[in-house]
């Protein structure tokens, strides 16, 4: 946040093509429809091009999009486009292509091998004529998704907080996941200050205003949250802010449901679409905010219908809307602590003491990273030690040093976004290699980036910094040596878990918590002397429980993709139809 934005020039969309006609009318469609907003800059050599990309970031001018002709007569729009992100990183890149360029097998390959290596966002096909909505859909998404993370002045939630506020992480942490845009400001920089000079004067809590004062220090573990017409919340938990945002945390008048859905992570949130959708009254009970791990992606690029790939966070959030507008009821920052049945209704507690009931539970719950238990970087968990893939850090890791622990596509993509920011990258994993646990796609894009590199053999072991991570040790697991490095930011994304643990006994597990369902829960029944006196079919994804089931990665054998969850927690729905319209077998009948 180096200029008051007011101060600051509009940000750029750069076109690159060598025939000066089609480059004219490119330039003349950007300008009449985007002209007001943002500065459209048109350049005949990807030389020229650069020159003036390297200038606009040394006069701090940000650009949104760059668009480059591949068959350019220097650089390749493909190699120029790979160039512009050093100055660039967060600038939307594409190729322009003519309609069916796409039939040349050259042009197919440069762009193939432009988005597997992740030197472009995606290709987009020139304007065949003024007013070429195809062209402006792509470019509108484009804008929306750069501004969507890069324009702090279009957002209404602001939050100000010291760089390496362990609060102020979480708090953002919690934004980003699921998809909700803030603008962020240091406590050291001018709009910052002017925003907590505003909150001096509007926050009425004496104890809340004494914590302004020593927001300067610089240690201050202090996050101020700005919602428009809102008092400024001071230090919020997480519960207050998704209040204030106009999220419900409590569950309402109305206690006894059709379905209950456990977690809101796609598995959850699919559930959540289908069930509500067929007419079923649906409580979906999240214990943070809406996403789970996918709100935590920066690029999903398996996801089907998503060409040119989604984050996770606008894909959640996307779901998100999708189920509320069916009528899904959601309860957000309550875990579920308990599950029970009474007669025909499964009851579930929630983490506040209360209640609801309903004829099918849905488990969605997922998995979560296992914690490294070090005492010197678990007491610097949000000031450089971050578990899982935080999106929200990588801007204020630029031009430093960053390690990932492990070797999983999380642990991939992870890299591949860090490593537009920060100066190096580097992946710690504990075996020798990396083919059976990440996908060719990612390793191959690895491969070919210069500030990415990977240490086999190594583990961390310890940590220092005090206000902030600032060194690991890491140890050879060959030789025992250990050596301490420099390091801004530790990911670690190693060994998930499901999160099952407060499941009761009789919802049998395998041996890592997973929960069994179909013919695995039946199996495990049956190994336990219990007898199928009713005929009770378990059903896929059925636990051992009749009603109760289990979706997505915290179920035993889940492919854990954001695909399969989504699909489990869609398919789920007829199960739990069929249940409620069989209703046979007593809920009791499956205990043992
Ligand atoms: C960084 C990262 C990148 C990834 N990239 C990809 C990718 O590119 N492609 C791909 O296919 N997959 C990817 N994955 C995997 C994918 O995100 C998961 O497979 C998917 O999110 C699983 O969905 P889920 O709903 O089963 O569980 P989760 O996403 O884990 O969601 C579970 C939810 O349940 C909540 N919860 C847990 N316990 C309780 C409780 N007791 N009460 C209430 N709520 C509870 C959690 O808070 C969480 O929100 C990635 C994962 C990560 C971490």
């Amino acid at each position: 946040m180096s200029l008051p934005h007011s101060k600051m020039r509009a940000p750029a969309i750069v076109v690159v093509d060598n025939d000066p006609e089609e480059l004219a009318s490119i330039e003349e469609e950007l300008t009449r429809r985007y002209g007001e907003d943002y500065e459209i800059v048109a350049k005949r050599s990807t030389t020229a091009a650069l020159m003036t990309l390297k200038k606009m970031h040394e006069a701090n001018q940000t650009v949104a999009v760059v668009l480059a002709e591949h068959w350019m007569e220097d650089l390749a729009g493909a190699e120029f486009l790979a160039h512009a992100r050093r100055h660039h990183p967060d600038a939307k890149r594409a190729l322009l292509v003519k309609w069916r360029a796409w039939a040349d097998r050259n042009t197919a390959a440069a762009i193939l091998n432009a988005m597997a290596l992740g030197n472009i966002d995606y290709y987009v096909l020139k304007p065949s004529r003024a007013g070429d909505e195809l062209f402006h859909r792509t470019m509108s998404e484009f804008l929306h998704e750069w501004a969507r993370l890069n324009r702090p002045e279009s957002k209404e939630i602001r939050i100000v907080a010291n760089q390496w506020s362990r609060r102020g992480h979480e708090i953002r942490d919690q934004f980003a996941r699921s998809g909700v845009p803030y603008a962020f400001y240091t406590t050291d920089c001018e709009e910052g200050r002017d925003l907590l000079r505003d909150a001096h004067e509007l926050v009425k809590d004496d104890q809340k205003r004494s914590l302004l004062e020593d927001a300067d220090t610089r240690r201050a573990d202090l996050a101020v949250v700005y919602m428009p017409d809102e008092e400024p919340l001071v230090n919020p938990s997480e519960e207050e802010v998704t209040k204030a945002y106009g999220l419900a945390t409590e569950v309402g008048e109305r206690r006894d449901f059709d379905v209950i859905v456990i977690g809101a992570g796609p598995a959850g949130l699919a559930a959540s679409v289908s069930a509500s959708s067929e007419g079923l009254r649906t409580l979906t009970i999240e214990r943070a905010s809406i996403g789970g791990q996918a709100g935590s992606s920066s690029l999903i690029r398996n996801y089907l219908g998503f060409s040119r790939g989604v984050s996770g966070a606008e894909l959640v959030q996307r779901a998100y809307q999708q189920a509320w507008v069916f009528g899904t009821n959601f309860v957000l920052t309550r875990s579920v602590d308990e599950l029970h049945t009474e007669g025909n209704r499964h009851v579930v507690r929630l983490s506040d003491g209360s209640e609801a009931t309903a004829r099918a539970v849905i488990l969605a719950t997922g998995v979560a990273y296992r914690r490294l238990g070090i005492p010197s970087l678990e007491d610097l968990h949000g000031r450089g030690v971050f578990y899982g893939a935080s999106v929200s850090e990588s801007q204020a890791l630029a031009r430093e040093d960053v390690y990932i622990i492990g070797g999983g596509n999380s642990a991939g993509q992870a890299a591949m976004h860090l490593c537009r920011h920060a100066r190096s990258v580097t992946l710690l994993i504990r075996g020798s290699s990396l083919a059976e646990s990440m996908s060719y796609y990612l390793r191959d894009q690895i491969d070919q980036v210069r500030n990415i590199d990977i240490e086999f053999r190594a583990e961390v072991v310890d940590g220092e910094g005090e206000d902030r991570l600032r060194r690991i040790t890491i140890r050879d697991r060959d030789t025992g040596e250990t050596r301490p490095v420099s390091a801004a930011g530790l990911f670690v994304m190693i060994g998930a878990r499901p999160h099952t643990d407060w499941l009761p006994d009789w919802i049998e597990r395998d041996d890592w918590g997973y929960v069994k369902t179909g013919p695995d829960a039946k199996a495990a029944k049956q190994e336990k002397g219990f007898t199928d006196q009713d005929g009770h079919d378990f059903q896929m994804f059925e636990t051992c429980v009749p009603g109760v089931f289990a979706v997505g990665d915290m179920r035993h054998g889940a492919p854990k993709r954001v695909a399969s969850a989504v699909g489990e927690g869609s398919v789920v729905v007829r199960q739990v139809l069929a249940y409620i319209e069989g209703e046979s077998a007593p809920v009791e009948a499956a205990r043992t």
